[in-house]
C-alpha cells in the first residue's frame, strides 16, 4: 500500500466526510472516476480484489491518493451498534461543494453558519431558538442519541401534533423560513430531551401511580416545552408520545425491582423502542 502516491490535484477532506464522498470528489477533480482509480490499483496489486466497499484497504488507499492524515475517515459508521445515516454536509462549511458525511455529534443545525441541515439547507440566523435547540441536542448526542434516533422521531411527531397549523404559519412568516421541520426543531429536541430525562421518565412511567397522575407528569413537562406555541395542543403531543411511554411502563411492571432514576438503559435513552410502540 505504501506504493500508492497522491493524485496530482489535491482535494481537501471535510470534517466528518465519508470515504465515498471524498473519493468521488477527489476522482472528479482529477478527471477520473472512483471505479477507474480502484480498477487500476487492483490491476497493479495495490488494492485487494475484495469488492467490499467498507474494506479498510480502500480507506488506506484513498488516504494515500489524497495525501491525507491517517485520521481521515475516522468514523466506524455506528454508535452503540446503530448505523449512522450519511447526510449532506453544510454547504457553507464545504464552500458550496456537495459532500456527504457521518455526523454523530450533530443534529440538524451547523452552529458555525447557523444553517439548517434538513431536506433543504436554510439560514436560521433569525431563529435563535433553533441554534439553542441544537446545543441541547449535542448534549444528548454525547449520550449516544443520533439525529434520527427514535426519541428524535417521537419528538418530531409530538412537535407537529402539539403545534397548531396557525402557529406554524405564523412562525413561518415571521421567521421567513418555509421548512416546517426547522420550525418545530425547538419542540422536537425538547421532547427528545424529556424522553432522555430519567427524572421525568421515572414519574411518567411509574406503575405505582394512577394513569392520570402519569399523564399529568408528561403534560406538565410538555407545557414547558411548548410554552412558545400559542394554543398548543398538549393533549395531542401526549398522544404522540404515549406508545413509547406505555411500552416503558410495561417493562417496569415486569421488572418492578428496577430503579428508574439513573438507569439509562431502561429509562434514559429509549433508542431501542420501536416507533410502532
Ligand atoms: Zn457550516
Amino acid at each position: 500500500m505504501n506504493a500508492i502516491g497522491p493524485l496530482p490535484i489535491g482535494t481537501r477532506v471535510f470534517h466528518g466526510e465519508t470515504l465515498d464522498s471524498f473519493a468521488h470528489r477527489h476522482a472528479l477533480r482529477n478527471h477520473t472516476t472512483v471505479h477507474e482509480v480502484e480498477q487500476s490499483l487492483r490491476a497493479s496489486g495495490l488494492l485487494t480484489t475484495s469488492r467490499d466497499r467498507k474494506h479498510e484497504d480502500r480507506a488506506t488507499a484513498w488516504r494515500a491518493l489524497g495525501a491525507l492524515s491517517p485520521t481521515a475517515f475516522p468514523t466506524t459508521g455506528r454508535v452503540a451498534g446503530i448505523p449512522i445515516v450519511t447526510r449532506r454536509l453544510c454547504g457553507h462549511c464545504t464552500r458550496g461543494q456537495v459532500a456527504y458525511g457521518a455526523m454523530p455529534d450533530m443534529g440538524h443545525v451547523c452552529l458555525t453558519h447557523s444553517r439548517w441541515l434538513g431536506t433543504t439547507q436554510v439560514d436560521v440566523h433569525r431563529y435563535p431558538a433553533a441554534t439553542k435547540a441544537e446545543r441541547t441536542f449535542r448534549r444528548l448526542a454525547r449520550r449516544g442519541v443520533l439525529f434520527d434516533a427514535p426519541v428524535m422521531q417521537i419528538g418530531r411527531s409530538a412537535a407537529f401534533a402539539g403545534t397548531p397549523r396557525a402557529a406554524l404559519d405564523r412562525r413561518a412568516s415571521s421567521l421567513r423560513i418555509d421548512d416546517h421541520d426547522a420550525l418545530v426543531y425547538p419542540e422536537q429536541v425538547g421532547v427528545a430531551e424529556m424522553l432522555c430525562d430519567p427524572f421525568v421518565m421515572e414519574r411518567a412511567t411509574d406503575p405505582t401511580i394512577t394513569t392520570s397522575a402519569r399523564r399529568a407528569a408528561v403534560a406538565t413537562a410538555l407545557e414547558h416545552i411548548f410554552s412558545r406555541v400559542p394554543v398548543a395542543r398538549i393533549w395531542a403531543a401526549v398522544l404522540a408520545i404515549q406508545p413509547a411511554l406505555d411500552r416503558t411502563l410495561d417493562q417496569r411492571r415486569e421488572h418492578r425491582a428496577l430503579t428508574a432514576v439513573g438507569d439509562e438503559v431502561q429509562f434514559g435513552i429509549l433508542r431501542h423502542l420501536e416507533l410502532s410502540g
